[in-house]
């Protein structure tokens, strides 16, 4: 019997997890932190750096007879502002240690140099695939003046893949789930079929496969939307009865969205390649064909979407990317 997200986050509850929903200003809305209520006191994603998130975070903590500085452990999930701007703040207060993917540990602690890298790594792509100059260095401003929501991270316990995460009444497993980010990593509680899956699977919005720098600092440009299909594969086969998502409700049958995920991507792919297939396009020039103006509000998202499913047809043998040194054009092989 599958629950409902009602009946999940209460099986939660009893098994110790809160959810917290914390505000952010960015157009994903809330992002949830997971309490485990355990020992260490631990809080699992912390919301963004901002005044607002930290009053909620007191707030819900308070509400469960705690406080800021009771906790003892956070885990950051992955790379991203919404989930970790508020940790070094809280370490201040609290003394907490602080659980990261290991091979993470050196991107979290060097958050405002690898943040500029990051900028000018995505210029550098949104230039080669033909996104206008003018777009990119729109882009770049934005997410520079998002960066105060953000904050760098020291990892006091960096985690390994495969490892087990010790609480005093739960072991949770530790496993990289790269994808939506290269960093993304899910808790797995096997006793009770429980996964802390933060934002690898959310269930009203595509995790998007968003293309960014590798953990291990080569300039190599990563199949993200690759990777992610490979990590989803291997939660498919997780038999998890309740996935605690960073956005929105709880996901009851992972599998059947999971599903629902591959089989679009499995569309889009086939729709990419007969727009290549009527002409050679940059991956700019698909975007617009398939979302119009979003391609330009919305430019390294979507961008990120269209090489990630190109990417599957280039390892498929079916496309390949011709470059003429400026740009990078997507024409069918046959
Ligand atoms: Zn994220």
């Amino acid at each position: 019997m599958t629950l409902t997200p009602e009946q999940a986050l209460e099986q939660a509850a009893l098994a110790g997890i809160h959810c917290l929903r914390i505000p952010t200003p960015f157009a994903v809305g809330r992002v949830n932190c997971y309490l485990l209520e355990d020992e260490p006191l631990t809080l699992v994603d912390t919301g963004p750096n901002s005044g607002k998130a930290l009053d909620e975070l007191q707030h819900q903590l308070g509400r469960r007879g705690h406080s800021i500085d009771d906790l003892e452990l956070v885990i950051v999930t992955h790379q991203h502002i919404d989930h970790l701007g508020l940790v070094e703040i809280l370490v201040e207060h609290s003394g907490a240690e602080v659980a990261a993917l290991g091979v993470a540990a050196e991107r979290l602690a060097g958050f405002g140099e690898e943040a500029e890298r990051e900028d000018a790594f995505a210029v550098e792509l949104m230039l080669r695939n033909g996104i206008p100059q003018e777009v990119a260095f729109a882009l770049k401003s934005v997410s520079a003046s998002f960066r105060g929501w953000g904050s760098r991270v020291e990892v006091t316990r960096p985690l390994g893949e495969g490892e087990e995460l010790a609480l005093r009444d739960r072991r949770l497993q530790v496993f990289h789930r790269p994808g939506h980010s290269p960093s993304d990593t899910v808790f797995w509680d096997a006793e009770r079929r429980i996964l802390i899956a933060a934002d690898h699977l959310l269930p009203h919005i595509s995790s998007n496969p968003l293309i960014a720098r590798p953990l291990d600092g080569s300039a190599e440009r990563p199949q993200a939307l690759v990777a992610y299909i490979e990590s989803l594969r291997k939660t498919r086969e997780m038999p998890a009865e309740i996935v605690l998502p960073g956005h929105g409700e709880p996901v009851t049958d992972h599998v059947a969205l999971i599903d629902e995920r591959l089989a679009r991507t499995e569309r889009r792919k086939e729709k990419i390649l007969g727009l290549v297939e009527e002409r050679s396009r940059t991956a700019y020039e698909l975007a617009q064909a398939i979302w119009g103006n979003v391609a330009v509000t919305q430019a390294f998202l979507t961008l990120s979407e269209v090489i990630g499913h190109a990417d599957l047809l280039v390892n498929e043998g079916r496309v390949r990317e011709a470059d003429d040194g400026e740009v990078i054009r997507y024409e069918t092989t046959g």
